[in-house]
């Protein structure tokens, strides 16, 4: 694939080439900026086991790199099936029996919404049967309760995590209807399923947010 290189976009940030002090160009239409480098720098020389500025890094919505004529209507395209319409960063993070737990965001949709969390575990053994997964059960301060979809679907996200001790998993959870304009606490309790088979099991985990 040809690409007109007048038009290139820092695959990590979306800034152009004029935005920014220095670009370095990657294989096909893959950018990188000075900004973008330093954050990664940042990254590889962060002692703690779990870095946030990575997961900033990966968080980010992907750079859409299309034909000049179609830019503007895929973005529009983009924002409308996919971006949320409020995001509220939330890191609440709370650790039991060498599990942490971190509520990262919640995205506010037309119709539902979705928590997104990490969990931050040791590692599942080769050949491990089961999908890992975390399920939740929300309710307000009016007596509303949700279900999660089953908790949604986790990504390992070795990337993430810092040495071989720890195992990251990325998920995020779906729920509807929104919560009512009145509530104002949402207690959300979240826990392993496959936990309830150790000894003793966990206690599920346990937060408050304020709407
Ligand atoms: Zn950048």
């Amino acid at each position: 694939m040809s690409f007109d290189r007048s038009l290139a976009r820092c695959s990590f940030c979306g800034r152009h080439t004029s935005e920014v002090r220095r670009m370095v160009a990657g294989p096909g239409a893959a950018y990188i900026c000075n900004d973008c480098l330093e954050l990664c720098n940042d990254i590889l020389n962060d002692p703690t086991p779990f870095s946030a500025k990575a997961l900033e890094l990966a968080s980010r919505p992907p750079v859409v790199i299309a034909a000049p004529q179609g830019l503007e209507t895929e973005r529009e395209n983009m924002r409308a099936t996919h971006e949320p319409l409020r995001v509220v960063t939330l890191e609440l993070e709370q650790k039991q029996q060498g599990m942490t737990l971190i509520l990262h965001q919640m995205h506010y949709y037309q119709a539902h919404f979705e928590l997104h969390y990490l969990w931050i575990r040791p590692p599942l053994t080769a050949g491990f049967a089961f999908v890992p997964r975390i399920i939740f059960f929300l309710k307000d301060n009016l007596g509303a309760q949700w279900t999660g979809d089953r908790g949604g679907m986790l990504l390992a996200r070795p990337e993430l995590a810092s040495g071989p001790n720890n195992a990251v998993y990325q998920g995020s959870a779906r729920f509807r209807p929104l919560p009512a304009a009145e509530a104002r606490v949402l207690t959300i309790r979240a826990a392993d399923p496959l936990g309830q088979f150790e000894d003793p099991p966990p206690t599920p985990w346990q937060f408050e947010i304020t709407l």
